[in-house]
């Protein structure tokens, strides 16, 4: 068997979800153990994140420019999976098990090309990192207690090898809107928090479709979503004939340029179009710290199609790049749609063909 395919095997084998007793730490140790004969000037060096929880980092330079990003974690195992999805089982031409594709697979094709390629004269690291399905732990202690500059950030997520060089903001927010009741036959003087807290969120789809980029696309929002009536002894209640004077709304933002990032946008549109109902906005947070775009063109990968940035979701890796700089690539052996999936599997001729252009950079 191919050894970048044993490595996968090995790796999908080792549960590292967090929750029910279970962490990353297993993964952790094999990880090191892995690159352990990479001797010359290789360094692995853990960082302690939460108990037993820790990064693992490995480099052959104190100024690499090559970086890979791989999370090491994966979402637990739901119970519609009909497979083990810890065994790693090989069926035509796909590998099976719980994080297989996202992204045990992309950890295992970075493994495999640094223990093949040691000698490479590359400046290169790898970080292997905690967290990246649960609240982000690993990423931000590496970056708060860290100091890199690549220039080029690899980041093996599953795109069915399409090359992704940026991605959108992600920023939720939840909005309460406190109107003025009344009689529904005697309007007047009142204030309808549910139509309201409508028009103001109409207000802000309408300035967002402004925010546009030419890769990333337009800033767009999703109303996920809305309750209200009006308030009693404690309760919303739901009363045809008063007009209602509670509202509350949740709503993610995916924005594609700075300036849709920043939050004095939402709250200045939002604010504006509510004044004089009392209503405010509760809370409005960024997922990440914003939009993650590539000042250059990538000239790796040359078989692999582009992806469309408009298009894709979150990655953490974002956070890294807008602390640390570097070009952002984003590209992995699919299926994209199986992550996060019962019977999750990585289609073993893409991993091939990934493990075949990591081999080639370094
Ligand atoms: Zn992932």
């Amino acid at each position: 068997m191919d050894k970048a395919v044993e490595i996968l095997r090995e790796i999908v084998r080792i549960p590292s979800f967090v929750g029910n007793g279970q962490d990353e730490s297993a993964m952790a140790d094999a990880v090191r153990e892995m690159l352990r004969d990479l001797g010359g000037r290789w360094k692995v060096t853990e960082q302690a994140v939460e108990g037993r929880r820790r990064n693992v980092f490995v480099s052959n330079s104190p100024d690499p420019k090559l970086l890979f990003l791989a999370h090491m974690d994966t979402v637990p195992p739901s119970a519609a999976w009909s497979r083990d999805p810890f065994a790693a089982e090989i069926e035509g031409g796909r590998l099976y098990g719980l994080g297989a594709v996202d992204m045990k697979a992309g950890l295992a094709a970075i493994v495999d090309a640094l223990t093949e390629r040691k000698d490479t004269a590359v400046p290169t690291a790898a970080l292997f990192y905690v967290g990246e399905e649960y609240d982000f732990c690993g990423m931000r202690r590496f970056i708060a207690e860290s100091r890199l500059a690549p220039e080029t950030v690899i980041v093996p997520e599953p795109t069915d090898l399409k090359v992704y060089q940026g991605c959108r903001a992600v920023i939720g927010g939840v909005m309460t809107v406190i109107g003025r009741t009344g009689h529904s036959a005697m309007s007047r003087g009142t204030v309808n928090a549910i139509t309201a807290g409508f028009r103001a969120l109409s207000a802000l789809e309408r300035r967002l479709a402004e925010e546009r980029d030419d890769r990333l696309g337009t800033s767009s929002l999703n109303v996920a979503g809305s309750a209200g009536g009006v308030r009693q002894d404690g309760r919303i209640a739901i009363v045809e004939n008063m007009v209602p004077d509670f509202a509350r709304f949740n709503f993610s933002v995916r924005a594609s340029t700075p300036s849709a990032a920043d939050l004095s946008l939402i709250t200045k549109v939002v604010g504006r179009e509510l004044e004089g109902c009392g209503a405010k906005l509760e809370s409005c947070d960024c997922l990440g710290t914003g939009v993650m775009k590539s000042t250059g063109r990538f000239a790796g990968f040359p078989e692999f199609e582009r992806g469309d940035e408009s298009a894709f979701g979150y990655t953490d890796s974002e956070m890294l790049v807008s602390a640390f700089g570097g070009n952002p690539v984003v590209c992995g052996p699919g299926p994209m749609g199986m992550a996060h999936c019962p019977d999750e599997y990585v289609d073993l001729d893409e991993f091939g063909r990934m493990t075949d252009e990591l081999r080639k950079m370094l």
